[in-house]
């Protein structure tokens, strides 16, 4: 059997939609699965939408990704070049060999003549296509004498080269994903496969590239099943083999209808990227999943069930995604977005991340890292708020009280939490902590009880104003293990504080 072999081909217009990175992984698990390769291509053909800086955005969101080319234009192989736009030489040869068979022809008509012949069958209700019907009437090498043809090119006069779609045949197609459907080619127009400037279109471009480069399987967005037709028939002008194909159904908006878009992005508050990405020509900056905090892991967990559910369990190791992914099984219905599904994935996979290694990324907030805790403080934090972070920087959020004094009372708070005999409770406090040492949860539990007993009261009349004169608010994990961990000093001068300030009776 021949070596499997699947590509990326993604074209630097700008950042990469999530959707793109959904269609590498499953490219990427595609391969893996069977044995095979995985390889990126660039395809930077039309050059007038080339974003400087996109090739680069695309290889660290890959990378961030862990879906790790086998071959690509940085690491080479024995396919290359992998730019499209090195690649001029082979489509010319190709280009030639299809205008030689036949199957294409040289176009003159110029976008002027063509833009008043669209509006001219718009004015009449009708849609203008170059296709076997117009074909003969216009400026091409199908229309005009071998002479003419000769000296206009001789002339230099622009030209594109067009594919001659072959009339009234039914074309068959088969896809792993979608169901089986026909077409009819006197459907299809003659599409162009060389620009002006010798460029070949993606069309031709990718057929040639797909060829040369031995691919088995192509598993692409299903923006592109409506050209499938036309590949086909590239592949049978050319006397080629067609690949597989699988077309990936789209990541829909959270309500469902309609693909995911930034703006969707925007409205709703997440991120439709991987990385940030600075917009060059706007200068407009989109938030990332990096940044915004995402693990790579989780990220791709959260994408690979976006289209495709693994049997039993939701939480997948890279190697189980491999292991598991079934292309047969994608769904054919788009996949909605849920924000909230996002966040959970993060959340199980911080739950999953040992203290120690949290601790690295803890230290990296400054106001962490100038904190004065010692590690071991640190990870007792960790270990307290972790059960309800969902990234890293929640640990300080949620935790902010270890690190700065209450500024203000939450005043629904302190009405609810400051009784009568708060402040004698407190004053006790103050006088009785500072001969329990070594400070720990058990000692000042039991300090705590001791108090309440001697005033005859309820244990919540201790608790609640303690927790409001350290807090700031009735949030947060046990007061004995925050007074053990924010230490002696901090805790009398939060009560001080709170005996000035709270006066609420
Ligand atoms: N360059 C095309 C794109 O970015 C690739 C389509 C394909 O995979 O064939 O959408």
């Amino acid at each position: 059997m021949e070596k499997i072999r699947v590509r990326f081909a993604p074209s630097p217009t700008g950042a990469l939609h999530i959707g793109g990175i959904r269609t590498a992984l499953y490219d990427y698990l595609f391969a893996k699965k069977n044995g095979g390769d995985f390889v990126l291509r660039i395809e930077d053909t039309d050059t007038s939408r080339y974003v400087e800086g996109a090739e680069d955005y695309i290889l660290n969101a890959l990378e961030w990704c862990g879906i790790i080319p086998d071959e690509s234009p940085i690491k080479g192989g024995p396919y290359g070049p992998y730019r499209q736009s090195e690649r001029r030489q082979i489509y010319d040869k190709y280009t030639q060999q299809i205008l030689d068979s036949g199957n294409a022809y040289v176009a003159f008509d110029t976008p002027e003549e063509l833009e008043t012949l669209r509006k001219n069958h718009e004015n009449k209700g009708e849609v203008f296509s170059y296709n076997y019907r117009t074909r003969k009437h216009l400026r091409n090498s199908l229309s005009l004498p071998e002479k003419e043809v000769k000296s206009l090119i001789e002339k230099k006069t622009p030209y594109v080269i067009r594919f001659k779609v072959p009339v009234d045949q039914t074309i068959h197609i088969r896809d792993w994903v979608r169901e089986d459907f026909s077409v009819n080619t006197s459907m299809l127009d003659d599409k162009v496969l060389v620009k002006n400037d010798g460029m070949p279109t993606y069309h031709f471009a990718h057929v040639v590239d797909d060829h040369e480069m031995k691919i088995s399987h192509v598993i692409r967005g299903e923006e592109w099943l409506p050209s499938l037709g036309l590949h086909l028939l590239l592949y049978e002008a050319m006397g080629w083999n067609p690949p597989e194909f699988a077309h990936l159904p789209l990541i829909l908006k959270p309500e469902g209808k309609g693909k995911l878009s930034k703006r969707d992005g925007d409205r709703l508050g997440f991120p439709v990227f991987p990385l940030t990405f600075t917009d060059p020509t706007t200068g407009s900056v989109s938030e990332g999943y990096r940044e915004k905090g995402y693990y790579p892991e989780a990220f791709t967990n959260f994408l690979v069930v976006l289209g495709w559910t693994p049997e039993g369990k939701e939480i997948l190791s890279r190697q189980e995604m491999i292991e598991e992914f079934d292309l047969r099984k994608v769904h054919k219905s788009g996949a909605r977005f849920s924000k909230k599904k996002a966040l959970w994935y993060n959340q199980e996979y911080l739950q999953q991340k040992k203290d120690e290694e949290l601790l690295v990324e803890f230290k990296k907030i400054p106001e962490v890292e100038s904190g004065g805790y010692s590690d071991v403080s640190l990870l007792r934090i960790i270990s307290l708020m972790k059960p309800r972070a969902v990234f890293v920087k929640d640990l300080y959020v949620q935790g902010s009280f270890f690190f700065r004094a209450p500024d203000r009372y939450d005043e629904k708070s302190a009405k609810k939490a400051w009784g009568e005999n708060s402040s004698d409770l407190l004053k006790d406090l103050l006088s009785l902590l500072p001969q329990t040492s070594p400070l720990c949860p058990e000692k000042i539990k039991t300090l705590l009880h001791s108090v309440v007993e001697r005033h005859k009261t309820e244990p919540g009349k201790i608790m609640m104003p303690l927790r409001l004169a350290l807090v700031g608010e009735l949030k947060g994990p046990d007061v004995p293990d925050i007074i053990t961990i924010i230490g002696l000093e901090r805790t009398l001068e939060r009560i001080r504080h709170a005996l000035e300030r709270i006066r609420v009776h």
